[in-house]
């Protein structure tokens, strides 16, 4: 018997379609579901109107995979660029996840969007520099020229091959470095930054 959602830790409460049976669609009654899965997770998927059903944490997954692949962003780092994308004034113009084979690092380029760049670029090093201590690459936002004033967030890297341990590091600092953004952006001196100098 599936109920959806009923085996799912941290599922995030109860959302009312999942007392349902999934043997049928709760939104058109179509009786074919089919099962994806999504990570460790399953999911149930309604072959006639599209309709997911199940722990809400896999169809988080699943939706950021679909986005991530509509975006053409690679999936590492598509949580970090999702979050840098949200703050006014910057955009997202590259970025990359970097890899293990060979070893390459990520970066994000961003762009300004309009006046407020500044200030957002100055509290996402802020935020750099408060999260330091948990990150395992030190990560700088570096002013480029890329046929456009761009702002590269990167690890810093001294030149040279990339070595297999840092492209790791880096990798394994791409989590961290989007959680430190989203808990940084709802703080007052984040939200309140820059407020009276446009004026
Ligand atoms: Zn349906």
């Amino acid at each position: 018997m599936h109920r959806a959602g009923a085996a799912s830790p941290g599922g995030g409460g109860p959302d009312p379609r999942y007392g349902a049976p999934m043997d049928t669609c709760p939104e058109c009654g179509n009786a074919a579901l089919q099962v994806r899965s999504a990570g460790t997770a399953r999911i149930h998927e309604c072959g006639l109107c599209g309709a997911q059903f199940g722990d809400r944490d896999a169809l988080a997954a699943l939706a950021d995979r679909a986005a991530a692949a509509q975006r053409g962003v690679p999936l590492p780092i598509w949580p970090l660029v999702r979050g840098l994308e949200a703050l006014p004034g910057l955009a997202v113009r590259d970025s990359q996840a970097g890899g293990l084979q060979p070893p390459t690092l990520p970066f994000v380029e961003l762009g300004g969007a309009d006046a407020r760049v500044l200030v957002q670029l100055e509290n996402l090093a802020k935020s750099l520099q408060l999260g330091a201590g948990g990150l395992r690459c030190h990560w700088v936002v570096e002013v480029e020229y890329r046929r456009h004033l761009a702002f590269v967030l990167k690890p810093r890297h001294g030149g040279g091959p990339v070595a297999v341990e840092h492209a790791r590091d880096a990798l394994h600092d791409l989590d961290r470095l989007r959680r430190n953004l989203e808990r940084d952006v709802r703080l007052g001196w984040w939200r309140h930054a820059g407020e009276g100098s446009d004026r």
